[in-house]
């Protein structure tokens, strides 16, 4: 089997190219792609491609491949990869699931404790030699509700580190076999102190928190997302900051964070980006640019061990769809 991965680390690459067994062919490349990305001939009829989360794998750019049968994403998100064409025609879809559960939750109180009590600028101003103290003054989390949306795998590791910094713990989810309390999407807005994000990106889960959901929350609420930029409409958001309703945002993701990050493929131009974007990026500098927001370049998963862990996990999935085993399959 042909397998033919895009956007690898050089590390990435040293382990696969050392790893990868004989029964496989690898062709291994750094490049990340978009859909205009012309496909050497050579990888043309490979029967698998490896990716990570940075590039968006549409139909478009599925096409390119006359043979595809597997995809092994190295993240657990799978919201960029075109799942519907991928049922079309019988493309099975692997993820790196598990590989970082406590990774991101520990990055989720990370950024949140980062956030409430204004790290980034106290180290910012010890620099400059410009404290002052009663700027820095901060929320604690001992006592607090943190409401979860979200409680799969990673969900429930926050909920446990929660429950180490004496934090009532609510949860909304579509499934509700856990010993946690489960309440209703409406109960969590009224209720929470802090409110962080563990659902999938999907057409049901897009702008969960929007001006509607800002409206049922309480005064001085504190949003965490580590999930997925589109969970958050960003104009309500910005206006909910303003207003004064919500006191902080930590968040690791932002819609159209490509761009944001400098990692679109082409030399920035307006031309290159597609209106919808070029509207997120303008409102995400915005966001960025408001005062008691913490956003940073979807880095929740990135820990040597985590990343070691995406790898092994992805070669497993490789072993295991040669010998048609479906674990870690979403489709
Ligand atoms: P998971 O599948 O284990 O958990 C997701 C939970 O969301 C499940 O319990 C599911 O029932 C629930 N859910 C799905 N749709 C829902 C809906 N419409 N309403 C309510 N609940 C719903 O996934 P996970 O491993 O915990 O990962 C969660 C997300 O975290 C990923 O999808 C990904 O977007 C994000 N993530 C981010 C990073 C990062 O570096 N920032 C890294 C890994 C994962």
């Amino acid at each position: 089997m042909k397998v033919v991965f895009f956007d690898l680390t050089n590390e990435e690459k040293v382990y696969f190219e050392t790893n990868l067994s004989k029964d496989f062919v690898g062709y291994f490349s750094s490049e990340s792609f978009d859909s205009n990305y012309i496909l050497p001939a050579e990888i043309e009829e490979a029967e698998a491609i490896s990716v990570f989360v940075s590039g968006k794998i549409d139909a478009q750019f599925l096409k390119k491949f006359s043979n595809l049968k597997y995809i092994f994403a190295r993240s657990v998100g799978f919201d960029h990869i075109d799942i519907d064409y991928c049922n079309s025609k019988g493309i099975k879809v692997y993820t790196a699931k598990h590989y970082g559960d406590n990774t991101i939750a520990e990055y989720t109180f990370a950024i949140l404790l980062s956030a409430i009590r204004n790290i980034p600028s106290a180290i910012t101003d010890v620099k400059a030699g410009k404290v002052k103290q009663s700027k820095y003054r901060g929320l604690e989390l001992f006592g607090k509700t943190l409401g979860i949306i979200g409680l799969g795998a990673i969900g429930k590791q926050v909920a446990k580190i929660a429950e180490a910094f004496s934090m009532n713990v609510i949860c909304y989810d579509v499934k509700t076999n856990s010993k946690y309390q489960f309440v209703s999407l409406d109960e969590l807005f009224e209720k929470s102190d802090i409110i962080t994000l563990h659902v999938p990106y999907s057409l049901q889960t897009e702008n969960i928190i929007n001006a509607s959901a800002f409206s049922k929350m309480k005064k001085g609420v504190v949003i965490v997302n580590t999930a997925r930029g589109e969970l958050v409409d960003v104009v309500a958001l910005i206006e909910n900051l303003n207003n004064g309703k919500v006191s902080y945002v930590a968040s690791d993701v932002l819609e159209c964070e490509n761009i944001v990050h400098g990692n679109y493929k082409k030399d920035f131009c307006l031309s290159c980006v597609d209106e919808h974007c070029l509207q997120k990026f303008f409102l995400n500098n915005k966001l960025m640019n408001t005062s008691n927001v913490l956003v940073t370049p979807h880095i929740a998963y990135n820990t040597y061990e985590a990343v070691k862990r995406i790898s092994e996990i992805t070669l497993k999935n490789i072993e295991n769809a040669k010998d048609g085993i479906f674990k870690n399959v979403v489709n």
